[in-house]
Formats: C-alpha cells, sequence, structure tokens
C-alpha cells in the first residue's frame, strides 16, 4: 500500500510503497478515506528536537483520520466491515491504576498512533477495537476526519461549565476556533479569541465569535471594557502554547476563574502566581481526549447543530501532501484534509 513515512532521521516525508498492516485477534483493518494533517505531523516532517527524540524511525505517521472497516479479528464481535469509523489516537495500557478505574485518558503508559505506533497517512491502518469509534451515518466525512482534534477542543472547552459565562481563548488555531464554537453552542455568552496572525483572527469571526482581537492591536482590558465586562474572564481556554497570552489570560481572569490548558509551550514558561493565588484561580492541563465521553459529546453537538465545516479551509489528494504541509506551514490554513480515496 501507499503511505507516508517517516523514513529518514532528517527534514521530509516521503511516500513508499509498505506492506498492509496485518489485524490481530483483537484489531481491526480500516481502509483510510480521508485524513487530516496535524501541527505533530509538521513537527515529525520538520525533524525537531521533540521529533528527533520521539519517532522511531521509519515509521507511517498521521492520526487524524476516518476509514471504513474491511476485516476485522477473530475477538471482535461488535464491528463489522463497512463501518465508517475514526480511530482514538492514544493506545492506553488497560492495566495501569487509572485504565483499571476506567480513567483511560490518564493512562501511565499511553501510545500515539503516528508517535510510537503506525499511524493513518496510508492507505490501511491497524487499529485494537478498544480505539474504535463508529460514526453516526449523518456525519460529514471532512468532518469526521478531523474528530481526534475536534475532540481535543471540546474536551478544553467542556472542562469547565460555560453556560452564560464570559470565556476568553488565546490561540485562533485551528483547535481554539473549534473550541469557540463549542462554547457557543454550549451557552457562553461571550467568546473572545485572541491570535497574532491575522487570517486566523478572520477565519475566527467567519465562526461567530463575539470578537476575535489581536492582543497587539488591542488589549484584553479594553475588549472588556468594550463589551461592558466588569470582573474578568469566567473561563479560559489557553490553545497557543504562547507564555505572553498565558500570562494576559492569568492577568484578565475573574476570581475564582478557570483556566483549561492544551497549548504545549515549547519551554518552561514564567507565571506570576501571586495573581493565581490572590485571585484564587484554577488551572486545569488537557491533555487528548476522554474516552469515549469527548467521541460521544462531539457527536450529540454536531446533531444539535454544532457545525465546524467552517474550520477546514483546504482539501488535497494524498499525492499532493506536500501542498497540504505548505498549506499547514503559511499559517494561512485552518485544518487541511487529504483524501486517501483516488487509487
Ligand atoms: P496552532 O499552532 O495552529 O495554533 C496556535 C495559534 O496560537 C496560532 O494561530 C498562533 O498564531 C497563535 N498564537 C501565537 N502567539 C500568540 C499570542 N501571543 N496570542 C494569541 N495567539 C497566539 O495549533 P492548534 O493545532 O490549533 O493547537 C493548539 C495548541 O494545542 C498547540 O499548542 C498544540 O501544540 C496544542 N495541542 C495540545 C494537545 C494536547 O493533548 N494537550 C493536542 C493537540 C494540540
Ligand atoms: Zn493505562
Amino acid at each position: 500500500m501507499k503511505a507516508l513515512v517517516k523514513s529518514q532521521a532528517k527534514p521530509g516525508l516521503w511516500l513508499e510503497e509498505v506492506p498492509v498492516p496485518e489485524p490481530g485477534i483483537n484489531d481491526v483493518l480500516i481502509r483510510v478515506l480521508k485524513t487530516g494533517i496535524c501541527g505533530t505531523d509538521l513537527h515529525i516532517y520538520d525533524w525537531d528536537a521533540w521529533a528527533q527524540a520521539t519517532i522511531p524511525v521509519p515509521l507511517v505517521i498521521g492520526h487524524e483520520f476516518v476509514g471504513e472497516i474491511v476485516a476485522v479479528g477473530s475477538n471482535v464481535n461488535d464491528f463489522h466491515a463497512g463501518e465508517i469509523v475514526s480511530g482514538e489516537g492514544h493506545v492506553v495500557c488497560g492495566r495501569c491504576r487509572n485504565c483499571l478505574a476506567g480513567r483511560r485518558h490518564l493512562c501511565a503508559h499511553t501510545s500515539g498512533v503516528g508517535v510510537n505506533r503506525p499511524g493513518a497517512f496510508a492507505e490501511f491502518i491497524v487499529l485494537p477495537m478498544t480505539n474504535i469509534w463508529r460514526h453516526n451515518p449523518s456525519i460529514d466525512l471532512d468532518v469526521a476526519a478531523i474528530f481526534d482534534p475536534f475532540g481535543n477542543a471540546v474536551h478544553t472547552a467542556l472542562e469547565f461549565p460555560v453556560l452564560g459565562e464570559d470565556v476568553l481563548i488565546t490561540g485562533a488555531g485551528p483547535i481554539g476556533i473549534m473550541a469557540a464554537a463549542v462554547v457557543r453552542h454550549a451557552g457562553a455568552r461571550y467568546v473572545v479569541i485572541t491570535d497574532v496572525n491575522s487570517s486566523r483572527l478572520k477565519l475566527a469571526e467567519k465562526m461567530k465569535v463575539t470578537l476575535a482581537l489581536n492582543p497587539k492591536e488591542m488589549s484584553l482590558t479594553d475588549a472588556q471594557k468594550k463589551l461592558g465586562m466588569q470582573e474578568g474572564f469566567d473561563v479560559g481556554l489557553e490553545m497557543s502554547g504562547n507564555a505572553t497570552a498565558f500570562r494576559d489570560m492569568i492577568a484578565n481572569m475573574s476570581h475564582g476563574g478557570r483556566i483549561a490548558m492544551l497549548g504545549i509551550p515549547s519551554q518552561e514558561m514564567s507565571v506570576d502566581w501571586k495573581q493565581v493565588i490572590f485571585n484564587m484561580l484554577t488551572i486545569q492541563g488537557i491533555y487528548g481526549r476522554e474516552m469515549y465521553e469527548s467521541w460521544y459529546k462531539m457527536t450529540v453537538m454536531l446533531e444539535s447543530g454544532l457545525d465546524i465545516r467552517g474550520v477546514i479551509t483546504h482539501r488535497f489528494s494524498w499525492k499532493d501532501y506536500e501542498k497540504g504541509f505548505t498549506a499547514m506551514r503559511s499559517g494561512e490554513s485552518g485544518k487541511v484534509i487529504l483524501d486517501w480515496r483516488q487509487p
């Protein structure tokens, strides 16, 4: 089969012919239909320090996908050929304390699809049946292909109650923008999103945020004044990984405000902890998706009118993967989809 392989320990990604993976007795073999490109894939492509320390070479990469089941192992009874599915990108151990308690998103020994084990940028992928999410047939295939990052957005956005609250999102990348749509759907009053990239702010505006602002042009204090807010944001979703954005957020939270942090800082960052203490802020780190509550919520929110299609800005054939990575790198994109259906 054709696959995008990190086959050399240097920048780049190579389209190669590799064997179709064999499903074990507990596995599901899936024909990949569409995939999404994630920032993680860009790190692997560019072969940065994180990728060098993490990725075994050679490896088929990619973890955002939708596909169709073509075969199941002999132990698999409740998945069938023809079903449209996505895969949860974290394969958990099943044996640690958290796994045994049903808190699989807190597994101590997670293995990442397309990071630690073979991924989805290929014509076929094999995953354990415990990692399969069967899609409701009403779900758009492009949206199904990005359930993984959509799940990051949902996990973060719903970590704290947002009904009637004023929400600040720092970082209008694809995940920040999807999170904005989610908190809107979940009944937030004001949704303010920040970014330093004007095309991303424009994309966020299309998704109907209250205010999309560049913090270099308007301060969050002025934004609060403009909206008639008195005491700061109730809920913060950090989705930039940027230290200045995070400090700005801390300084603009209401007393007792709650922050969910998804963005991954590239290095250590300092914070004025006095603001956290005196203002009694809660800061919650977020990793991955809840298995499978985030997946359930994604589905039912789409069924009840949430529309995230606007975050998808580019669609290419798998053969044009370089164009997809260029679009991702440009910063002028939201989500980029590769279609694997044409041979
Ligand atoms: P992205 O890189 O596309 O988006 C980040 C955005 O933050 C960019 O648009 C960038 O311009 C913006 N930004 C930079 N400096 C800023 C500043 N000072 N103020 C406001 N915005 C600023 O990433 P994404 O795919 O949308 O993901 C969001 C974040 O979540 C990334 O940091 C990513 O690494 C992280 N992530 C974490 C998990 C997890 O499980 N914790 C999973 C996926 C992604
Ligand atoms: Zn575990």
